[in-house]
């Protein structure tokens, strides 16, 4: 490792805590991207410090996750959970805290990779006060989400100048599929340094477990034919789309049929809501034998329930990436995911999966019922997907690309800066 692998870097998630528990209110791809990010990149000589929120006063302040890599939670705001669309109003205290925290170290930060528009505000703000590289990943587009809601939030018009000024001054933007990077162009702004970048998952830790062990251990029938979801409970996750297929299947009648819907949700909060809305059509419908919700999965058991599944289904109304469908298809399961966005990327249609209009109910039980119907078929799929896994989404070649990305950066940043004037 040269010297400026060795460099401290910082990234900003404001709302989404690396450390946290996953699959818990608002807790989901991001916490997952920036953790993952942080280790690797750790593991590739850089200093990493994640810095977030602090959404509970039991928290710890510093978690040392390796001996490079550490989270560190600033209050900024109440030490309790603050709905993200409210979070923008503490993001100048987390500034100063940041600033508070570098200094009181001895530490001077040489780049910030921020993460979804909060931390993109507070990357870009913080650039005016020292000379600090931005990469920015969006995880999420407002331009592209407000599109498909009906009640656009108050926050939408700040958010979308973040999101325009970030693209169009950021050192250096992560897509994370060329998907991704053709929004950002088509609806964001034409200016600005785009790299494609994907997001990356475990192959050693998702595909460890065969379906027989990994049916034994959860107690599931050999001869079940599983779908499963798991994912946050969120209106635009799709989850009605995907009870409403299986509802549709022509295999509901052959006993076999069980859709495993894992995921966490709090009474009272937003994603506990979505639960309730969920289980009332999962009754409605008359299912309530064949759907289980087994709550959050923890890091523990998410392979084996993978490895279970005959078929993974990510319904999405909208997806930048989906690391769900990598790691579906890392353990060797085909996924049948919506055709929109970084789906698109990942998932490719017959040959590690198939993929269906979103929200559309007879598309999605029609393929679902084509990959439980052909067993053969469905091995083939999953072949495909764990080798297009291997091939493309591996941590490890993910954070080679980020770490060569940071290296170009600092590399390239002295030319940036203006020459004396001699006389
Ligand atoms: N997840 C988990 N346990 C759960 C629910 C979700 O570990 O009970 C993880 C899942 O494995 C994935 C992430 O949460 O790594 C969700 O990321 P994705 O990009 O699919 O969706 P997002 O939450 O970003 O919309």
């Amino acid at each position: 490792m040269d010297s400026i692998s060795k460099q401290h870097i910082a990234l900003i998630s404001v709302h989404g805590d690396p450390a946290v528990e996953i699959g818990k209110e608002e807790a989901g791809g991001q916490n997952v991207y920036v953790r993952q990010v942080g280790e690797a990149l750790a593991a590739h000589g850089w200093h990493v410090d994640m810095f977030t929120r602090k959404a509970s006063a039991e928290d710890s302040t510093i978690i040392e996750h390796s001996p490079r890599c550490r989270t560190i939670r600033l209050t900024a705001g109440p030490e309790a959970f603050v709905p993200r669309q409210e979070i923008f109003d503490y993001c100048g205290d987390f500034l100063e805290e940041l600033i508070k925290f570098q200094k009181q170290e001895g530490i001077e930060y040489s780049l910030v990779h921020t993460n979804y528009w909060l931390s993109a505000w507070v990357g870009m703000e913080w650039k005016k006060r020292q000379k600090i590289s931005q990469v920015h990943t969006y995880h999420s587009l407002g331009a592209v989400k407000y599109q498909s809601i009906s009640a656009v939030p108050m926050i939408a018009t700040t958010r979308l100048g973040v999101e325009k000024a970030v693209l169009e001054s950021a050192e250096r933007i992560v897509a994370t599929s060329p998907q991704e990077k053709e929004h950002m162009r088509s609806h964001v702004s034409t200016k600005g340094n785009i790299d494609v970048i994907p997001c990356g998952t475990d192959v050693e830790r998702f595909g460890s477990i065969d379906k027989p062990a990994a049916r034994a251990a959860l107690d599931i029938d050999p001869e079940a034919l599983l779908v499963f979801y798991v994912g946050r409970f969120d209106p635009r996750k799709g989850i009605e789309t995907l009870v409403r297929a299986v509802g549709q299947s022509q295999l509901r009648n052959t006993d076999k049929l069980r859709l495993i819907v894992g995921g966490g949700s709090r009474p009272g909060q937003s994603d506990g809501i979505e639960r309730d809305r969920i289980e009332g059509i999962v009754a409605e419908l008359g299912l309530t034998d064949i759907v289980s919700f087994p709550g959050r999965l923890a890091d523990e058991v998410l392979p084996a329930y993978y490895a279970a599944a005959d078929v993974c289904v990510v319904p999405s109304h909208y997806e930048p990436f989906g690391l769900v469908a990598i790691e579906a298809m890392a353990s060797g399961t085909p996924v049948v995911a919506s055709d929109v966005g970084g789906l698109q990327f990942t998932v490719v249609s017959e040959e590690t999966g198939l993929l269906a209009p979103p929200q559309d109910d007879t598309a999605f039980a029609t393929a679902i019922d084509r990959i439980l119907t052909n067993p053969e078929w469905r091995e083939q799929l999953g072949h495909g997907a764990r080798k297009r896994v291997e091939e493309k989404f591996s941590w490890n070649g993910v954070a080679q690309q980020l770490s060569g990305l940071y290296e170009q950066l600092l590399t390239e940043q002295p030319i940036k800066t203006p020459e004396p004037v001699t006389a």
